[in-house]
């Protein structure tokens, strides 16, 4: 130092050595190097830069900076720095060095040229700062924005494949489609609405649902549904409605409509879907017509064979005629249950028309739990009808149709636990209702099926080859039990029998 000082321009001795001691402090590698001698050594190093390249001072002084390279003299930052060199000049790098041992660290370098006064450069300073840490964070930072523009990427190129998905889907349902924003305004319908409504997107498109068409869906009770679809998410399903549409005239449409999202998007859109049931509906009322009038027309040649069989009979009884007795007996038990199907198909007409008539009187439970369960034990002798519990309470209710309910259940307990022997009716009596449960141990019903089995026609799947029955049953009862503004339902596991119970309310 104390040489390469005596080199130095001169200037007062304090300040010297004050600069000395400040580069000597400093916590940036310092090195000054030689110009005018061959191969540009090093002839000055501070003690930090000692401490960043882990070389000492004597390994450092007379050597050319070469040295941290380390086979790694390819780089750019190396060309630039010779250029700066040889046009003698200032310029700042980041450039890749290596420790003594081998390890890389990243030196951001500043050299400044020295000139004497002729303009001759003598000498180079340079300052570095060991910035290997930020330079990691930095190609971290570069790895992580590649693997997310990547991630962005396939993002993007799945979000595109999914919307031409659901596009091709939204397409091809036979549904009609409306998207609408939450000013219930149309964004888009899909081709079935059009073809459906025999219109074109542009003419509905952009137009608020309600003044479309003079206001062929301006209906209060949709748009009160449809307006409340996205501030509290509720969606609704099953709407029907009956309109007057110009070109396609009345149709009977069912409308289900939900918030749709797609996350990063949009949350503010509604799917309103739109199902042509006119067809349908004709059909199912052709089909309820047909079962009225074939049930009607059946009714009065089976009176007429009821009676002269029920005549045949007691003339056989009379003459002791026991050749066609029991022949008899057998047609009038057929003839019998003939007779109920057919009541029951036409109960299930005038359900479905609202024509069922009721006739309420006031009478004892009690009696009609007894006519009904001699009834039901007196068509079998396999099974047992047991009683339990008391009724002892009088009722408003219509004797005729209870006693259908009570047959009915009866009668399935019987049939549906053929190696069963004992079928229990219990009655009991709670706060305002009275309840009476029909228990079996017979081939009961699976959970799934436990609301389905109320339906007209529906029979479970196990047992519709086995036992015979339409499947209108429990349904006109459970009609029959609302009418009386109690409810029907079952307890049942496979396997295991069942229990139908009721409730109808007690007289106060
Ligand atoms: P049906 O007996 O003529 O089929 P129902 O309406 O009375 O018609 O009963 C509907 C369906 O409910 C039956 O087909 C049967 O699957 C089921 N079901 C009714 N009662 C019982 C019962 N006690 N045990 C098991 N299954 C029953």
């Amino acid at each position: 130092m104390e040489e390469f000082l005596r080199r130095l321009p001169h200037t007062g001795q304090t300040d010297i050595r004050l600069f000395a001691a400040a580069v000597s402090a400093s916590n940036n590698g310092v090195v000054i190097t030689d110009h005018t001698q061959p191969d540009e050594p090093i002839i000055y190093c501070n003690k930090a830069f000692e401490t960043m390249t882990g070389y000492t001072n004597k390994e450092i002084i007379g050597h050319n900076c070469r040295f941290l390279q380390d086979g790694d003299a390819g780089q750019e930052a190396r060309h630039i720095l010779r250029e700066a060199i040889g046009k003698g000049e200032h310029c700042s790098v980041e450039i890749r060095n290596y420790k003594k041992g081998g390890r890389l660290f990243w030196n951001e370098l500043t050299i400044s040229p020295v000139k004497d006064q002729d303009g001759m450069v003598t000498n180079f300073i340079g300052i570095q700062n060991d910035i290997t840490r930020r330079k990691e964070a930095e190609e971290a930072l570069i790895v992580e924005r590649d693997n997310l523009e990547e991630r962005v990427l396939e993002r993007t190129e799945d979000l595109k494949e999914s919307e031409a998905y659901l596009a091709s889907i939204i397409e091809t349902v036979r549904e009609s489609l409306v998207v609408l924003d939450r000013d219930m305004q149309v964004l888009s319908v899909n081709e079935h609405f059009c073809r459906f409504f025999k219109s074109v997107e542009k003419d509905i498109k952009g137009k608020v649902l309600f003044e479309h068409n003079n206001g062929q869906w301006n209906l209060p009770e949709l748009k009160n549904l449809l307006i409340n679809v996205l501030p509290n998410n509720n969606p609704f399903e099953g709407f029907e409605i009956e309109n007057e549409f110009p070109k396609i005239g009345r149709k009977l449409l069912v409308l289900n409509a939900r918030q749709v999202i797609l996350k990063g998007k949009y949350q503010d859109r509604i799917l309103l879907a739109i199902e042509d049931i006119t067809e349908r509906r004709e059909i199912e009322q052709r089909k309820e017509d047909f079962i009225s009038i074939a049930s009607h027309e059946m009714k009065t040649p089976l009176t007429s064979i009821k009676g002269n069989l029920q005549l045949l009979q007691r003339k056989a009884q009379q003459n002791n005629d026991t050749q066609y007795l029991s022949g008899f007996e057998t047609a009038v038990k057929s003839v019998a249950r003939l007779e109920r199907l057919i009541y029951d198909l036409l109960d299930v007409s005038k359900i479905q028309a609202g024509r069922v008539a009721f006739s309420f009187t006031t009478f004892q439970l009690d009696r009609l739990i007894n006519e009904a369960v001699s009834g039901i034990q007196a068509t079998t002798n396999t099974h047992t009808i047991k009683v339990t519990g008391s009724a002892n309470i009088e009722v408003t209710a219509d004797f005729g149709r209870l006693e259908q309910v009570l047959l009915n259940l009866l009668s399935n307990a019987v049939k549906y636990s053929p190696d069963g022997k004992d079928v229990t009716l219990h009655m009991s009596i709670l706060p305002d209702y009275v309840k009476i449960s029909i228990t079996d141990k017979g081939v009961g019903i699976h959970e799934r099926d436990h609301k389905r089995i109320f339906e007209r026609f529906y029979r479970t799947d196990q047992i519709s080859e086995k036992f015979p029955g339409v499947g209108i049953g429990l349904y006109v009862s459970n009609e029959i039990i609302k009418e009386h503004k109690g409810t029907l339902w079952v307890d049942s596991k496979e396997g295991e029998g069942a229990i139908f119970s009721f409730t109808i309310p007690i007289n106060h």
